[in-house]
């Protein structure tokens, strides 16, 4: 428990200390320029899991968000002129070398009924659309969709994903076994909806290795999901299809200006990774 603390201190320390030199950096107008134009060359995509009424799951609360305050992000992203798209639409831009200029993806990870209940609604409201990864194991459970809400996310012309069979840490599990969820998972998933094609696979944890990368593509996924901090552009794209950074959004009690925050610090993270710096780095060990 310590040591958690420690690590989760020394996490923001560092993060502070880093973003303070940087900004302190780009108080040079030419490294501002090229920040700006990075970012209109760029797009995240926000993770997020249940959203509305509370689900029994063992997880951190914070994880769970409120449709107000959910609502309240879409309205923000409205106000300051971004458009919401699914990440397969998102893929479309970034092979054509598209602007990406206040363009958003977003991704609800688990496939909670309140995702249909709760979310649905609202991304319809302000006409956005995202992306929705489903476990196979899952569907139809108590507090997860069954097959007619994600037939019904479907004719509303959101995007649906895999999410694995069992919700596997692909990294972890013993090879043998990525055929069955990933492959499986896909083929499966396309029987219950009705022969719609998956493009997507969001790991499970975000944890993936070269063998995982070689089944999601072996399997005709054409995209894959990862839980890096970073933002899509077009280079990294073309380089790591199977590779994709989101950001993960959660009820830190910021309201509004957390999920700011988090959005800079996905962008932050992608320009430095420009510069040959990753933090996910030291993400990754923080996380061991
Ligand atoms: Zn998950």
């Amino acid at each position: 428990m310590l040591n958690k603390v420690a690590k989760i201190l020394f996490n923001i320390i560092l993060t502070s200390v880093l973003l303070g030199a940087f900004f302190w950096f780009i108080k040079g107008e030419e490294l501002q320029k090229e920040y700006s134009t990075f970012r209109k060359n760029s797009a995240p995509i926000l993770l997020y899991h249940a959203v509305g009424e509370p689900v029994e799951i063992e997880w951190p609360p914070s994880l769970i968000m409120s449709a107000a305050l959910f609502e309240s992000h879409l309205q923000y992203l409205t106000q300051e002129g971004y458009t919401v798209v699914s990440v397969e639409k998102l893929t479309e831009l970034l092979s054509e070398g598209a602007s990406l200029n206040k363009v958003v993806a977003m991704s609800f990870d688990d496939g909670y009924r309140n995702n249909y209940t709760d979310v649905l609604p609202l991304l319809n409201k302000y006409n956005a659309k995202a992306s929705f990864y489903i476990v196979n194991r899952d569907i139809g459970k108590t507090i997860y969709m069954d097959k007619e809400m994600l037939l019904n996310l479907l004719n509303c012309g959101m995007e649906i994903g895999s999410h694995t069979i069992n919700h596997a840490p692909l990294a972890l599990i013993d090879p043998k076994y990525l055929p069955w969820e990933t492959g499986s998972a896909k083929k499966f998933l396309e029987e219950i909806l009705e022969g719609y094609q998956l493009q997507g696979m969001a790991y499970p944890n975000g944890g993936y290795n070269a063998k995982v990368l070689e089944a999601v593509k072996q399997y005709g996924f054409t995209y894959g999901l990862t839980g890096k901090v970073g933002v899509n552009t077009s280079q990294n794209f073309g380089v790591a299809p199977y590779e994709m950074y989101r950001i993960s959004v959660v009820d830190d009690g910021n309201g509004i200006e957390g999920l700011r925050h988090r959005m800079d610090r996905a962008y932050l993270w992608g320009f430095l990774q420009t510069k040959g710096i990753d933090l996910n780095i030291i993400r990754d060990w923080l996380m061991q």
